[in-house]
């Protein structure tokens, strides 16, 4: 039976460059995902008086996972992670998890979603907390921009497009601090959308303030995020102007707006 009031507290950890570790937390227990580093992981536990239990990976690349087999090993935790990891992780990963697949968090549920587009294995986690929603999207959706394409585009369009369905209130966590460097993008497509500039004097203070731009709601990301903004006429315009095209679908605008950002 799931409780009505959230029972979980997640914590951001700034590791590497830009990458953020999220921490699911439940009271003093901690779960792990995407630990691009060890020693951070280590030192914040250490200091909140969290003892994690388990830890969970996205997809290949290696700054999302080269901090898992220290950590695995200093504190003795299950691995997961999808299925076609490169060789020197997928060796440590204790249980392969797919769509569908739910993994046990002291008895709530911590559920698999499958998002291709930016890599072919990538997989996200779903975690309904009471009445709030938490999506750990790894490099999927970010704060006012998207993945870059590894895989298919419109594989990421799918992936985007069901993240965009979820509740509006649902809470987004990617796994890095692009949000200022997306927003300059999101003011080319939409110069006159007042919500980016919204956004961006939010962003900036946050930063400011050494705080993360993220979590973000997916409510807000709906009014700036021009990769959830496809249907959008002046999100469409600029999108047929910068390719030269009728792209007119909101596939065919997404494709667009992708290659765009590859060169902008
Ligand atoms: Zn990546």
């Amino acid at each position: 039976v799931q409780p009505s009031a959230p029972v979980f507290h997640i914590h951001a950890i700034a590791i590497l460059e830009d990458n953020y570790v999220w921490l699911i937390c439940r009271e003093r227990q901690a779960w792990i995902i995407d630990p691009g580093a060890s020693h951070p992981i280590i030192d914040y536990c250490s200091a909140h008086g969290f003892i994690p239990r388990g830890i969970f990976l996205t997809h290949a690349h290696a700054d999302h996972w080269l901090g898992a087999a220290e950590l695995k090993q200093h504190f003795g935790l299950p691995l997961y992670g999808p299925a076609q990891m490169p060789p020197a992780i997928a060796s440590l990963i204790d249980t392969e998890v797919r769509e569908g697949d739910s993994i046990d968090l002291d008895g709530s549920a911590l559920d698999v979603w499958s998002l291709p587009g930016h890599t072919a294995e990538h997989i996200g986690y779903w975690l309904k907390d009471g009445d709030n929603g938490h999506l750990f999207s790894g490099d999927t959706l970010f704060s006012a921009g998207c993945g870059r394409v590894n895989h298919r585009a419109e594989a990421l369009f799918s992936s985007i497009s069901r993240i965009a369905a979820l509740p509006p209130e649902t809470w987004i966590y990617p796994s890095h601090e692009y949000t200022l460097a997306n927003l300059r993008f999101a003011k080319a497509v939409e110069p006159n959308n007042p919500a980016v500039d919204r956004r961006r004097a939010e962003a900036q203070q946050q930063l400011e303030n050494g705080l993360p731009s993220l979590p973000v709601r997916l409510c807000e990301e709906r009014q700036y995020n021009p990769f959830l903004r496809c249907h959008e006429d002046s999100v469409k315009k600029s999108a047929q102007m910068a390719s030269n095209s009728t792209a007119s679908c909101d596939s065919d605008v997404f494709l667009a707006l992708r290659a765009w950002k590859n060169v902008f």
